[in-house]
């Protein structure tokens, strides 16, 4: 095991000034026990912690360092914003260039607003299909994660077509009274859920590729279904693309399956690692806004300078020196080389990858849904992930998240981890 001693200290400080040490429960290493790695720096495709130690960064900040650590033009970009002023409350020309730049990118996005975050931008995209559609009901898929807005925290009820059910504390069940919970990739289940609330649908929202359940892919001719049985039902089609916009490719899942959602949620990416978020969508539905209509939505970072620049000029760079063939090629090559590992170890396990998303699902059986997630061995993944640590490679610390390959990553890291990986098995 690498000397953790720092990173132990620092950790233990900070669980006495902030709760679990943590500003996000993902990163406390709970599903996989011990304590957080605390970080002193990147770079490039590398994570350096406070002790001295480097590894081979899988997470990326949880997917929108998709050129690595530190990229020249990002920082170029974000040191003369911040020569120029950091927030006005006022309009910036920075604003209409990310837009620009969005709506070329993402096949259904007409108008686009920007937030700071993703769970900002599903909530603002949820009220806003409320307000488009005067109905309040919401379909969404187990698993699938769209931030910590109430409505959002909501699990299945008994079922398929009952109400959810609060997920934490704190949320009344006034908030998820109006939120059905159904299956991923199980349209009989939607059409269900549309049937026994004939007219009261507002917006069916998914993550077209799941990466809050590890990558989990939609079954062929599940987005289309979802598609038909919208339009049908005059019900509003949320893409929530915060981790695939941009990932999957330039234009997101929608480019990648030709699909066209009536509006997306954005993050991640676009922000190249400052807080962004945005929605957007057909303008006849992002023009119910305020100030050119009645749905109210504001925020007084939202635009940001910084994160303005900091999106740009990731855009440009994946615009101009497009990764993502490149990207695919090296995540199959990392997702074979596992899977060859982890196959002579005689463990059972998934693969699944798309594009630089993969996850090493410890499951015998393909995982289509969140039920079949859960199958997966937790004890074994958290056992993987430490030895793993050891060997310098940091993975995203919970089996249930996708592990991302930046355009940072080279063949030689792809190898290391590979190799890591037979080594981390061979002794488990
Ligand atoms: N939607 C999806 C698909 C996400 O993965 C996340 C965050 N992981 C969010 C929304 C929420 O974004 P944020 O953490 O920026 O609030």
């Amino acid at each position: 095991m690498p000397n953790l001693s720092l990173s132990t200290a620092s950790h233990d400080r900070a669980r006495l000034l902030i709760p679990g040490g943590v500003n996000s429960p993902a990163r406390a290493f709970g599903g996989v026990g011990g304590k957080p790695i605390v970080v002193s720096r990147g770079e490039g495709a590398y994570l350096h912690d406070v002790d001295g130690n480097r590894y081979i960064d899988f997470c990326g900040s949880w997917g929108p360092l998709i050129l690595g650590h530190c990229h020249p033009r990002v920082v170029a970009a974000v040191e003369q914003a911040l020569k120029n002023g950091v927030t006005f409350g006022a309009p910036t020309e920075l604003e209409s260039e990310l837009a620009e730049l969005v709506i070329r990118a993402v096949p259904s996005i007409e108008k686009v607003r920007f937030v700071s975050s993703g769970t900002e931008a599903a909530m603002s995209a949820i009220r806003l299909a409320r307000g488009f559609t005067g109905r309040d009901k919401i379909i969404k898929f187990a698993g699938c994660y769209h931030g910590h807005t109430d409505s959002m925290l909501v699990q299945a009820g008994s079922s398929a077509t009952t109400l959810g059910v609060p997920s934490s504390p704190g949320v009344p069940d006034g908030c998820t009274r109006d939120t059905i919970v159904v299956e991923f990739n199980d349209l009989d289940a939607v059409q269900a859920a549309f049937g026994a609330n004939a007219a009261q649908i507002a917006a069916v929202i998914l993550e077209p590729v799941v990466g809050n359940m590890g990558t989990v892919q939609p079954r062929e001719g599940f987005l289309t279904g979802l598609r038909e049985l919208t339009q049908k039902n005059g019900s509003v089609l949320i893409f929530d693309e915060v981790i695939t916009g941009f990932r999957v490719a330039y234009g997101g899942a929608q480019e990648y399956f030709g699909i066209k959602p009536d509006l997306t949620v954005l993050g991640k990416i676009i922000g190249g690692g400052l807080p962004v978020g945005a929605f957007g969508g057909r303008a006849e539905i992002m023009d119910k806004l305020m100030p050119v209509g009645p749905v109210f939505q504001a925020g007084t970072l939202s635009g940001n300078p910084l994160a303005m620049a900091s999106g740009q000029a990731t855009l440009r760079e994946l615009k101009d020196h497009s990764p993502y063939d490149r990207l695919e090629r090296l995540t199959t090559r990392l997702a074979r080389g596992l899977h060859e590992a982890v196959h002579e170890a005689g463990i059972p396990h998934m693969v699944p990858h798309l594009a630089s998303m993969f996850t090493l699902f410890f499951n015998s059986a393909p995982v289509t849904n969140y039920s079949e997630a859960k199958r997966s061995n937790t004890e074994l993944f958290a056992k993987f992930f430490w030895r793993m640590i050891e060997r310098g490679v940091y993975l995203p610390c919970s089996q249930y998240e996708a592990a991302f390959v930046s355009a940072a990553h080279t063949d030689t890291d792809i190898d290391r981890t590979i190799a890591a990986a037979r080594d981390a098995l061979a002794k488990i």
